[in-house]
């Protein structure tokens, strides 16, 4: 049920990925031959003995054509319930105005992979794939089979679907992802570092890391939510390990693996995770989908999804360089974002008709006032609400009093404030936002 609802769509697919760096995927087309073929033996061996653990078996590596990967991610090779879950992802996502309509998800979810994967670790069959085609000894196929070696390490002793689809929501899973994906990539800079005789600094190989894999011109034919949101595991992930490394990055490693962060707010601002006292996740419930409508999705949005939701089209870059700082600069995103307490968000369906209801906790009043007044800012750049006059758009809701209403071309949008707290009602008509009040005061009318 929920838990396989994943907003974090390229996540969804299930799959643990090495993305490649700017430059290669030219190189990796077409060919299936590795030549010379890695000394998989020899890299097993040396990213067990990096990551401190055994498989107990030589593993198998399935070389993949490039042109092949989607085919064996997408399409037919996905399941119905997951194609569904795509499906009501992206209708939530593109009524948040968050991407395109007609953004054709699944495949470019497709396209995505097939031209930015180096390899990829599949924990549903326990399958190793590499892409062919790595020029002549490339050091770079080494270090993305290391990379997903790792991935059949962490799990062969953690068990990665359990840790990732086991925890509830896309917030908690998107932080899970970014622990699994931020330590295969620490560890396959590790390795690098040791074919290369170099001396390894995680803080230098992330930004070479963002530099290098933004840098791929490829990037540049996928929506900025998408390719920021696929981005996001590795570069915060590994943000997040090496700020708790104090000098010994394995026992780091084995108190996070134990002890998952349960927010992108706690791998954002790792000191909210690794400080005294530790910033978890308030638990917001809301009620069931009212007689007459059909539930689509219940969710928790998080930190990251938040500010990527703040952040105004117009302020995502569009050319040179892809990298998170369009979202992590985004000064009124950003400021309004944090502070995030949790959130729980419904989106019920009937037929064409919809609400969206979401709730919000915030850990002071200004944390509150700050996303309220964000939200309503970037409301305001909906299309349905472009005739709103500038008196009703700069109102703001009085703390415990009656929502500020907006009715616009097909959409009805209300915010309401309480100290702490921000609700926020998006819907298709005056009666779909009376259906989604009813999700909010669930408590009351049982009582
Ligand atoms: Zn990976």
């Amino acid at each position: 049920m929920s838990e396989r609802i994943r907003l974090h769509w390229i996540a969804s697919l299930g799959v643990a990925c090495g993305l490649l760096a700017n430059g290669m995927a030219e190189e990796t087309s077409g060919t299936l031959e590795l030549s010379p073929p890695p000394d998989v033996a020899d890299i097993q061996k040396i990213t067990e003995g990096l990551w401190g653990h055994e498989l107990g078996a030589p593993i198998t590596i399935l070389v993949t054509k490039r042109d092949e990967i989607a085919g064996q991610l997408t399409g037919d090779a996905i399941d119905e319930e997951t194609r569904e879950m795509i499906r009501k992802a992206h209708l939530l996502l593109s009524r948040l105005h968050l991407i395109d309509e007609d953004t054709p998800l699944e495949s470019l979810a497709g396209d995505f992979y097939q031209n930015n994967l180096g390899g990829y670790y599949d924990p549903k069959d326990k399958s190793l794939h590499l892409v062919g085609g790595f020029k002549a000894g490339a050091p770079e196929s080494r270090s993305v089979l290391s990379h997903e070696i790792v991935h059949a390490l962490q799990d062969s002793k953690y068990d990665l679907i359990k840790l990732i689809e086991g925890v509830e929501g896309s917030d908690a899973q998107l932080a899970a992802r970014a622990i699994v994906e931020g330590d295969a990539s620490q560890t396959e800079g590790l390795f690098r570092a040791k074919e290369s005789g170099e001396e390894f600094n995680a803080k230098q190989f992330f930004t070479r890391w963002e530099t290098s894999v933004g840098s791929n011109p490829k990037l540049q034919d996928y929506p900025p939510f998408l390719v920021q949101d696929s981005l996001f595991p590795y570069i915060k992930g590994g943000g997040f390990l090496t700020f708790g490394t104090r000098g010994d990055y394995a026992a780091a490693r084995a108190a996070v693996f134990a002890d998952m962060p349960k927010s992108t707010e706690q791998v954002l601002h790792p000191a909210k995770y690794w400080g005294k006292r530790r910033d978890e996740p308030i638990v917001l419930t809301l009620g069931e989908a009212p007689d007459g409508w059909q539930e689509s999705t219940r969710d928790t949005f998080g930190e990251w999804s938040i500010m990527q939701l703040l952040t105004p089209p117009r302020n995502h870059p569009t050319t040179v360089r892809v990298s998170l700082d369009a979202v992590i600069n985004d000064k009124e995103a950003a400021e309004a974002a944090r502070g995030w307490g949790g959130d729980r968000i419904v989106h019920c369906i009937d037929g064409e008709r919809f609400f969206i209801a979401w709730d919000t906790a915030w850990d002071t009043a200004t944390d509150a006032r700050q996303f309220d007044a964000a939200l309503r800012r970037r409301v305001a750049l909906y299309p349905q609400f472009e005739k709103l006059s500038a008196k009703v758009r700069w109102q703001e809701p009085s703390i415990d009093g009656e929502p500020v209403i907006w009715t616009g071309e097909g959409r009805v949008a209300t915010f309401r404030r309480t100290r702490t707290g921000v609700r926020f009602i998006l819907a298709s008509d005056d009666e779909a936002a009376a259906a989604a009040r009813e999700v909010f005061e669930w408590r009351a009318s049982r009582e």
